[in-house]
């Protein structure tokens, strides 16, 4: 039997990061955050002073890093070996300048090349909740289920800043700014030519914005457990 993967993409403030960790505990399955991935490599990029369209550099940084993820509860971790030691990321590659940074490197095809590859690595072994941009699209085109998570800028952002505030303690920023933040960080992944965000074409496409977020996960669930009913009974 293939491993189960289910692949949840969309755009920031849709719901589907605590999505993914909701579904990832209930199927018993890890939870491949790999907007964390792309959000690292920005991080030890800006650290070592790596400029951000130097894409040699940053594949070469990308291919030496391992990352391992988990959850406690319901936040999920990542964890980093890199030149031998461990790290556990946390806010510091959470904040706003490291998402557009992020946003950034993840235009350059070689990047994206190396860290799909270790997605793919990860995902194949137990299976996964792969949750991204292009996890449907490109990581694992033939995922068990696919879903593409979105919901209204605004209502995105709202949740944004209070993820950033709450869960983060990142307080720097107002709605505003983080609205203005969303928009960009749209356009650039929308736009791009390698592996731009877009639902793949047999995603189930879920606007979240007016939906109540129980309501959204246990439509998720059914959703799952109905493609694994008929894919036991093919
Ligand atoms: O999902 P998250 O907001 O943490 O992702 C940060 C940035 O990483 C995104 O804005 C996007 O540019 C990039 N990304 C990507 N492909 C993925 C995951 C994230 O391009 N699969």
């Amino acid at each position: 039997m293939k491993p189960l993967i289910i692949t949840l993409d969309g755009p920031s403030g849709s719901g589907k990061s605590t999505a993914s960790v909701r579904l990832a505990k209930y199927f018993k399955i890890p939870c491949l955050d790999t907007g964390a991935m792309y959000r690292t490599v920005a991080y030890k990029a800006t650290e070592a002073n790596i400029p951000l369209d130097d894409s040699p550099a940053l594949s070469k940084l990308a291919s030496k890093l391992t990352f391992k993820f988990g959850f406690d509860g319901d936040s999920r971790w990542v964890e980093v070996l890199d030149n031998g030691s461990n790290m556990r990321m946390g806010k510091e590659i959470r904040t706003p300048e490291v998402s557009l940074a992020a946003s950034k490197i993840a235009k350059l095809p070689k990047v994206r090349e190396v860290l799909v590859r270790k997605q793919q690595e990860i995902g194949r072994k137990d299976g996964a909740v792969v949750e991204g941009r292009d996890a449907g699209t490109v990581i694992f085109p033939h995922a068990t289920i696919k879903f593409f998570v979105t919901a209204s800028a605004e209502e995105r952002a709202k949740r944004r800043h209070k993820e950033l505030v709450d869960s983060y303690g990142i307080k720097a920023q107002d709605y505003g700014e983080v609205l203005k933040e969303i928009l960009l960080r749209d356009r650039q992944d929308e736009e791009r030519e390698a592996s731009p965000s877009k639902p793949a074409d047999d995603a189930l496409i879920i606007d979240t914005s007016n939906l109540d977020f129980e309501k959204v996960v246990q439509f998720l669930k059914e959703k799952v457990e109905s493609r694994l009913q008929t894919r036991a009974a093919r």
